[in-house]
């Protein structure tokens, strides 16, 4: 008999930020695996558009919200509303991010609290929210998105910010396994290197980038659409039931060297 350790029929997943790159990619692989969605981003036509997708290719059901991550209240509406939809929440994606590439001296405080409370501050709140929830439930399964940002830097990329942001959720996906530990509740991450999308959409294109990560990383290529879903489906579903608190670099090797 084939094993169904990866199978996700009847859970209920939430994506943040799956109106287009890694988060759409990851609404997919969770579909894929049986999982019924709710979406969110600020742009709900590209999310209407992605859960017509998703529903035709794969028969999922999708509930697509609009959410900005920003407000807190706003969060908690959306977690309310998903509650109400389906019952309960049994996997949190929280991807939804921001990068602005300015060296420090020239960066506002605007680009600062911009990256640090979409990155970070927000994958907060929806942690806490959802955790609620979870806790109730005593049953859930929390990825957050850190980078290979959140352990090395890269010079002459003017993200400070971005850094720092993703160095904090890789700290504060520990901190919440240990305190959920004894409530059926996993939090990991996943940091992945460079990945066509909306965010680096320009710069991975761009040959000097290419060329800097051939020098970089031992793969010296960036990231194919679906090479993160297997980190993604690893950890949403049974299979990782003792793993907690860790970081899945699926990185081309970047950060083992
Ligand atoms: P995209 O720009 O393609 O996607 C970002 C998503 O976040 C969009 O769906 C956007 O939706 C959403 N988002 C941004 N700000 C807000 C907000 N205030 N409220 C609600 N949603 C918001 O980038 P990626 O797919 O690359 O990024 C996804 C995650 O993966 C990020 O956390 C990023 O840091 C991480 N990552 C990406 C890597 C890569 O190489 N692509 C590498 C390592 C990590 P909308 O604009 O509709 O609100």
């Amino acid at each position: 008999m084939k094993s169904d350790l990866f199978d996700l029929t009847g859970k209920v997943a939430l994506v943040t930020g799956a109106s287009s790159g890694l988060g759409a990619q990851f609404a997919r692989a969770l579909a894929r695996q049986g999982a019924k969605l709710a979406i969110v981003a600020r742009r709900l036509d590209k999310l209407e558009a992605e859960k017509e997708a998703i529903e035709k290719d794969f028969g999922a059901e999708v509930l697509a919200l609009p959410c900005d991550v920003l407000d807190v209240e706003m969060i908690r509406q959306t977690i309310a509303a998903i509650k109400a939809h389906y019952g309960r929440i049994d996997i949190l994606v929280n991807n939804a991010g921001t990068a602005r590439n300015v060296p420090v001296v020239d960066q506002t405080d605007e680009d600062w609290r911009a990256v640090i409370d979409t990155n970070l501050n927000a994958v907060y709140y929806f942690a806490r929210e959802v955790g609620k929830v979870m806790k109730e439930q005593q049953y859930g399964r929390i990825i957050n998105l850190g980078s290979i940002h959140s352990t090395v830097a890269m010079r002459g990329s003017g993200i400070s910010a971005y850094c720092a942001s993703k160095g904090g959720v890789w700290m504060l996906t520990k901190e919440l396994a240990t305190e959920w530990a004894r409530d059926g509740i996993t939090v990991n991450a996943i940091g992945p290197a460079y990945f066509a999308s909306e965010m680096t959409g320009h710069v991975i294109e761009n040959e000097a980038f290419l060329k800097l990560v051939d020098a970089i990383c031992p793969m010296g290529r960036p990231g194919r659409p679906g090479e993160l879903d297997g980190a993604l489906i690893y950890f949403a579903s049974d299979a990782a039931s003792y793993t907690t608190g860790q970081i899945l670099w699926v990185d081309g090797g970047w950060t083992a060297v």
